[in-house]
C-alpha cells in the first residue's frame, strides 16, 4: 500500500538499526549505563512493540515509555464521575470505545451499560451531537478525552452546538495537555532521561515550537516521530546523533504531516473553546500543574460539570495497581505485581492494560508472553479470591512474577 509499505521495508529497517549501533558505540555515556530514551506517545509504544524495534536496538540504548496514552493516564475518580453521569435516567452518554473498559473503583462504563445505562459508542462528537439533535428529550454527555490531538474536533463540535443551538449537547471535558507533562517528567528525580521521541499527532496541532524548553533549558535532544517502523528507527537515529555530536535541538522527523507552526485552525478553536484549569489529577502521576483544560465561562451551558451535580471525588488506586511507576518509567510494565494475571486486556486492573496504546496492553499482547504460565496463575488467583483474598490486593498468586519467554524488555 503506498505511503504505508515504504515505511515498512525491512531491508531499511536493517540498515537503520546497522547505523544506529554504529552511532552508539562512538556515544561514551553508552558504556556506563543504557541511554534511555522516552517515546512520549502511546502510538510509539504500540509500534515499538508490534514491529519489534526494541530487539532490533543494541542493548546500550532502551524505550522509557512514557504518559501519552490519555485513556492510560485517566484517574479512577473521574471514570467514577462518567459512571454517576451516564446512571442519571435523563442522560444518553457518549465516549469513544476505549474509554469503555477503563475500570473505575465500582465499574467502568461497559459495566454500567450492561446494568443499564445508557451509554453508546461513538467514533468522533459530531456523532454525539447528532444523537441529542435526534433525542430533544434526553440530555445527551460527551466524553471529551485526550491530548491537544482530540481536543479542535470536540471543540469544533462545542461551536456548533452553540451555532445550531443545541441545548441538550454537554461535554464532560477530561482534556490535557503535553507541554506541562513533558516537564513534570523532566523535574521527576526518579529519572534520567537521554532524550526524547515527540508526539507526533499532538505536535500536528501544537507544531514543534512548544518543543524548545526541553533543548534549551533541560538540555535534552527531542525528535518529533512518526508512527510506522522505519519512522520511529529513524528518529530514533536522530535523537542518538544529537547526543553523538553533543547537541540538544528540537527536530522534526514526521515533516510531512507536522508543521513547525502547528495548525492554525484547530488551535483557534481550542482557544476559543477552552482555558487552562489551575491543574489536573492524573493516574499514577498526581497533580500536575496547568495539565488539564475546562470550557470557558461563554460556553458554560454545555458544560457537563456546570450542569449537573459531578461528585469529583479522588479515588486511590487499587494497593496492587503499579502504572504510576510504569506511566514514570521507573519500572517496566512485565514488572508490576499483576501484569498478566491479575491484570489482562481482558481485565483489565489499571488503564495501561485497556488502550492498544497503553504499554502494558502492548507488552502483553506483542511480548510473547507465555500464556499457559499466565492461565495458571489466573486460576491460582481465582481460588485465592475466592478462599477470602481481595481481588486487586496483590494476592499471593498475583505477586509471582510472569516471564517473557522472548523478546520483551
Ligand atoms: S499490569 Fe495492570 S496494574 Fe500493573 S501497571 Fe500495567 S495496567 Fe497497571
Amino acid at each position: 500500500m503506498k505511503y504505508v509499505d515504504e515505511f515498512r521495508d525491512p531491508e531499511k529497517a536493517k540498515t537503520l538499526a546497522r547505523e544506529i549501533r554504529a552511532l552508539v558505540s562512538r556515544i561514551e555515556r553508552a558504556k556506563q549505563r543504557p541511554l534511555q530514551i522516552m517515546e512520549v506517545c502511546g502510538g510509539h509504544t504500540h509500534t515499538i512493540f508490534r514491529y519489534g524495534i526494541q530487539q532490533l536496538l543494541p542493548d546500550a540504548v532502551e524505550f522509557v515509555h512514557g504518559p501519552g496514552c490519555p485513556v492510560c493516564v485517566l484517574p479512577m475518580g473521574r471514570v467514577d464521575d462518567c459512571v454517576a453521569l451516564a446512571e442519571r435516567p435523563e442522560v444518553i452518554f457518549t465516549t469513544f470505545g476505549d474509554a469503555m473498559r477503563v475500570p473505575g473503583s465500582k465499574k467502568s462504563l461497559l459495566k454500567a451499560k450492561a446494568d443499564g445505562a445508557d451509554v453508546r459508542m461513538v467514533y468522533s462528537p459530531l456523532d454525539a451531537l447528532k444523537i441529542a439533535q435526534l433525542n430533544p428529550q434526553r440530555e445527551v454527555i460527551f466524553f471529551g478525552l485526550g491530548f491537544e490531538t482530540t481536543m479542535p474536533s470536540t471543540a469544533m463540535t462545542v461551536l456548533q452546538a452553540h451555532a445550531r443551538k443545541v441545548t441538550n449537547f454537554s461535554l464532560f471535558c477530561n482534556h490535557i495537555t503535553i507541554i506541562p507533562t513533558v516537564k513534570a517528567i523532566l523535574d521527576s528525580p526518579d529519572l534520567h532521561l537521554d532524550g526524547f521521541l515527540g508526539p507526533g499527532h499532538v505536535s500536528m496541532v501544537i507544531g514543534t515550537r512548544p518543543y524548545d524548553f526541553i533543548a534549551r533549558h533541560y538540555r535534552k535532544p527531542i525528535t518529533v516521530a512518526g508512527f510506522e517502523p522505519l519512522d520511529v528507527l529513524q528518529s530514533m537515529w536522530m535523537v542518538l546523533k544529537q547526543i553523538a555530536d553533543g547537541r540538544c535541538e528540537v527536530e522534526n522527523q514526521y515533516g510531512r504531516i507536522v508543521p513547525e507552526d502547528g495548525n492554525a485552525q484547530a488551535l483557534s478553536a481550542v482557544t476559543r473553546v477552552f482555558e487552562t484549569r489551575e491543574f489536573f489529577e492524573w493516574r499514577g502521576l498526581g497533580s500536575i500543574d496547568h495539565s488539564g483544560v475546562r470550557m470557558r465561562e461563554a460556553f458554560a451551558g454545555f458544560d457537563a460539570e456546570r450542569k449537573f451535580a459531578v461528585p469529583n471525588v479522588k479515588i486511590a488506586d487499587p494497593k496492587a495497581c503499579q502504572c504510576g511507576e510504569v506511566l514514570k518509567g521507573v519500572i517496566k510494565p512485565h514488572q508490576c505485581k499483576v501484569f498478566g494475571t491479575a491484570c489482562t486486556p481482558e481485565s483489565p486492573l489499571g488503564s495501561l492494560m485497556v488502550s492498544s496504546e497503553g504499554a502494558c496492553a502492548a507488552y502483553y499482547n506483542y511480548g510473547r508472553i507465555d500464556t499457559s504460565r499466565i492461565d495458571e496463575r489466573r486460576e491460582a488467583r481465582q481460588a485465592a479470591v475466592q478462599g477470602g483474598a481481595c481481588p486487586g490486593a496483590g494476592s499471593r498468586a498475583d505477586v509471582v512474577g510472569v516471564s517473557a519467554v522472548r523478546g520483551g524488555p
